[in-house]
């Protein structure tokens, strides 16, 4: 249950597939972006060419790959999914652009966990559809430039900071997605319950909505439980079956999961509150500090249990007290 960073499994695959937002005017919240995203591409309809590239910023879960396939859907164009990592070397990346179809939509997720060379690549594809590619090796090697048709990419990416600059430059406009209020996300949980024939009361949606991180994804993920749960003890959606049902998966009261408390007891216990370098916090508990970088200290950020100071980590008074811990008379804000 701890890894939001990705789908859990198959069936949460399609389970995500079936409750995607098409357009636009689906999508719920993000209403700044939607708003710029809308602008840009009619402005490029209007002038018939392809849109500019788009970079999609945000932790994980919050509408990226759903982002992509809604450009794709509103400008009719086809979309082809790749992702940072698939794309290891320049020749990956020179397979996919040079088979691109003209106007094509060009999906990359987690766009800075590419090669370096491919980077290089991909930013000189961007700015002139065009590559070099080398042929033969050693003395004799040669580059052959090839022509592109023009595309666009959609890069999306949870550590926007880590894109190199030249990279980050090529794109037209970069969208930074915020985690989604109690309202938006209840608004996609009666999405979700509709498409899903539940019956859902209205307690039971507010609760699940205030214990879903600010992320779709999560919320949807327990809307499943719920119903799992309803189905199982043949009971309705009600906010007792949320309880009951969320307790069962570890997801507290503020929606903080296992590795969420982990992270807040560990820095309480052992570096006495922080503050603590990111790095040596994840270490401590034995997770990637990816992983706690990009999915959990943002949410405790945003839910006022983390501080962020030029020493280090700090655990807040509201940490201590979610947690059930004596607050400290000092805490080094
Ligand atoms: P990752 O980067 O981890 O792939 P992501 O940001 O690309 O995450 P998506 O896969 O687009 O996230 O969304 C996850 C799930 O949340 C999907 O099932 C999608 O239906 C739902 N979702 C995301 N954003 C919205 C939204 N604004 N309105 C309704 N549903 C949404």
């Amino acid at each position: 249950f701890n890894d939001y960073a990705a789908p859990e499994s198959e069936a949460e695959l399609a389970f995500e597939g079936a409750l995607r937002p098409k357009n636009l005017s689906e999508f719920v919240g993000q209403t700044k972006v939607r708003t710029q995203l809308d602008l840009l591409l009619r402005a490029a309809a209007l002038q018939g060419r392809a849109p500019d590239h788009i970079l999609l910023a945000g932790p994980p879960g919050l509408g990226k790959t759903t982002l992509a396939m809604i450009v794709a859907e509103e400008t009719s164009q086809p979309l082809r999914m790749s992702s940072g990592p698939a794309l290891q070397h320049a020749g990956d990346l020179a397979s996919v652009l040079s088979s691109l179809l003209p106007g094509e939509i060009l999906f990359i997720d987690e766009i800075h966990r590419m090669a370096r060379s491919a980077e290089e690549m991909l930013y000189l594809a961007m700015e002139d559809f065009r590559i070099d590619i080398m042929v033969g090796k050693g003395a004799g090697a040669t580059s052959v430039p090839l022509e592109l048709a023009p595309f666009t990419v959609v890069g999306a990416t949870t550590r926007a900071g880590l894109l190199p600059n030249p990279l980050r430059d090529r794109f037209g406009f970069t969208a930074h997605l915020e985690f989604y209020e109690d309202a938006e996300l209840e608004q996609v949980l009666h999405r979700a319950a509709r498409l899903l024939e539940l019956e859902l009361s209205d307690d039971a949606l507010t609760s699940i909505a205030r214990r879903s991180r600010g992320t779709p994804r999560i919320a949807n993920r327990l809307l499943r439980r719920v119903r799992d749960y309803a189905l199982v003890h043949e009971t309705p959606a009600s906010g007792e079956a949320v309880d009951r049902a969320l307790e069962l998966y570890d997801v507290d009261a503020l929606g903080l999961d296992r590795l969420d408390r982990a992270v807040l007891h560990g820095l309480i216990s052992r570096f006495r509150g922080g503050p603590v370098g990111i790095k040596t916090l994840a270490v401590s508990i034995g997770e990637e500090s990816d992983t706690i970088e990009s999915v959990v200290e943002p949410f405790l950020v945003r839910s006022g249990l983390l501080a962020r100071t030029p020493r280090g980590r700090v655990a807040t008074e509201l940490a201590y007290l979610h947690l059930g811990l004596p607050v400290p008379e000092q805490i080094p804000l």
